[in-house]
């Protein structure tokens, strides 16, 4: 049941349930009820047009809270690859098309890479947090390298072929709790967490 008490209640502004799940261990605490789009189907879709990821959490994060009145977060999350100039980047959602899924996106990324030495690359989350009159924003990032093939089933989008430094595993073979440890969400959840924690004490 949506809570009228828009304080303690904070609207994840996405539909992707992996992202939701982790934001759910991220901020779980006692005074605060964490929702997602799913508890608001008639919440409109947000074309992603900015040409930052700053700018395309802003309009997500902007979109939700206007539409519910609630505290309104958005993760805008993008796969910087160095051998392909930043690459994808802003569009790593739809790398290989507008309606390409996951899998096409991790295999347009090992074509376009398979004679490359350079593997260095980095994800990075911009978080906006839209209160009803001011905006927030909280970043992480996780350096690692692209594997010469997906190393895994799981995992979601680029999980599979991404191996961060300090590991001979991707992404997608680390445990949950290992992987929020040391993810690009995890580290921008962590200066999220303290900012409402601050929230929740006023
Ligand atoms: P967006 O933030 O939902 O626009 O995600 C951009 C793209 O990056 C999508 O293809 C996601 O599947 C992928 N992505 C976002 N977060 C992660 C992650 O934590 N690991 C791997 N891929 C991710």
């Amino acid at each position: 049941m949506v809570s009228n008490d828009s304080k303690s209640t904070l609207l994840l502004a996405t539909r992707n349930s992996h992202k939701a799940d982790e934001f759910r261990l991220f901020l779980a605490s006692d005074s605060l009820q964490i929702l997602d789009l799913s508890a608001f189907p008639n919440a409109p879709m947000v074309d992603e047009t900015a040409s930052s990821l700053k700018g395309n959490a802003t309009l997500k994060a902007l979109s939700a809270q206007a539409h519910t009145g609630l505290w309104s977060l958005s993760d805008d999350t993008g796969l910087f690859i160095d051998a392909l100039h930043g690459q994808p980047g802003v569009h790593s959602a739809r790398f290989a098309g507008k309606s390409a899924d996951s899998k096409a996106n991790r295999s347009l990324v090992l074509d376009l890479m398979a004679n490359t030495s350079n593997r260095e690359a980095k994800f990075m989350t911009i978080l906006a947090l839209a209160l009803s009159d001011e905006i927030h924003y909280f970043e992480g990032h996780l350096m690692g390298r692209i594997a010469r093939s997906p190393m895994s089933t799981q995992g979601f989008g680029y999980e599979s072929i991404f191996i961060p430094d300090g590991f001979n595993i991707s992404l997608a073979e680390l445990s949950k709790q290992d992987k929020n440890q040391i993810s690009h969400r995890g580290k921008s959840a962590v200066l999220l967490k303290q900012f409402i924690d601050q929230l929740l004490k006023q």
